[in-house]
């Protein structure tokens, strides 16, 4: 398969903008920067960012074992994802696959980016139809989105279905990874070298916990990287982001510690889960939230935000009839959680 084929036209043609900064990047303190029409007096955030982000990637690419030149970032995997459909999607010609029940922003860009959206439905186990996709699949599908962990669901994809997909789907193969840190399951990172139409997305919004700076990754082979750093805007992961990555990156111990704890905490309360007499159904999870399956999912929904516990109602998503979310905790919330449900 021939990356280049799948470009879209308008984008192989662009010349894309080059900032003060991408023209020269020095960061020696005796040079003096007269290029980016900045105020020149110091505050901390009077610059313009590092449009590369070179040390939070360098950071990344320790962690993940993969190489800088492999990575870029975005603000939130939001924003990664809608370069991946601007790089590939030609408005109202192209199409894109979801797997539903699954993560609402596919859609959404899809929607925003007037890209037509084939839906092949998970099975009973949450699993993909992979011979149903690879046959609802034309000459126009250039994306094809995997959310494994799955959100709401919480289970991962069987990996020879994954692998499946990714040799015989004849476009990009988007696997969004923003759970992979709660679970068991290997990265499909590790594999990158040998699938040039994969893209692995993660994000530091929910195992490292900063989801309030906006930082996602996508981790690709140089050739779309470089196709994805051509239309992103220049200077698109701001300064307090990468000041505040770098410094939890630095200490990586901590939210690997975290992690563990999230996980302690979700067995303990799917524990109590079990207990409460209006939940039918535990499904399994690899992710720090929990689905349930309960008698009447609005109507409990209601009563928990009468009680001021916010959680998410997923009845209306297929498959998910009358089936709640609730996101992992710290051990007092999930006690009030649990409290609540037991005395409504
Ligand atoms: C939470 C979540 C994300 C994270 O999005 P950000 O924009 O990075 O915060 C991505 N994908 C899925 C499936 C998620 O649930």
């Amino acid at each position: 398969m021939n990356i280049q084929d799948l470009i879209r036209p308008t984008i192989k043609a662009l010349k894309p903008y080059s900032s003060a900064r991408d023209e020269f990047q020095g960061n020696s303190d005796d040079m003096v920067f007269l290029d980016a029409n900045e105020n020149p007096f110091e505050n901390g955030v009077n610059r313009y960012p590092d449009p590369q982000q070179r040390t939070v990637k360098s950071l990344l690419s320790e962690i993940k074992g993969i190489p800088v030149k492999n990575i870029l970032l975005g603000n939130g995997s939001d924003e990664v994802l809608d370069l991946i459909f601007r790089a590939f999607c030609e408005p109202n010609q192209d199409n894109i696959i979801t797997l539903p029940p699954t993560y609402g922003m596919y859609s959404v860009l899809a929607n925003i980016n007037a890209v037509e959206i084939k839906r092949v439905q998970l099975d009973d186990d949450f699993q993909p139809k992979v011979d149903t996709i690879l046959n609802e699949a034309d000459t126009k599908s250039k994306l094809l989105f995997l959310c494994s962990p799955n959100n709401p669901t919480g289970n991962s994809f069987e990996a020879i279905a994954i692998e499946k997909l990714i040799k015989e789907f004849k476009g990009i193969v988007v696997i969004d990874e923003a759970y992979i840190d709660f679970s068991n399951e290997e990265s499909w990172v590790s594999r990158l070298n040998e699938f040039p139409n994969l893209i692995v997305t993660q994000t530091l919004s929910k195992a490292y916990g900063m989801a309030g700076i906006r930082l996602g990754i996508c981790f690709a082979s140089e050739a779309i990287i470089s196709v994805l750093n051509r239309i992103k805007p220049p200077y698109n992961v701001n300064e307090l982001t990468q000041q505040k990555a770098i410094l939890q990156l630095e200490q990586n111990e901590l939210t690997k510690q975290q992690v563990l704890d999230i996980l302690q905490a979700r067995d303990v309360l799917i524990s109590k889960l079990n207990l409460v007499d209006f939940i039918f159904k535990i499904y399994p999870t690899d992710a720090n939230f929990v689905l349930v399956k309960v008698d009447d999912a609005t109507k409990r929904y209601n009563q928990l935000i009468e009680k001021g516990i916010v959680i998410r109602n997923r009845t209306t998503q297929p498959g998910c009839e009358n089936c709640l979310r609730f996101t992992i905790g710290t051990p007092e919330e999930n006690k009030i959680l649990i409290d609540t449900l037991n005395s409504i």
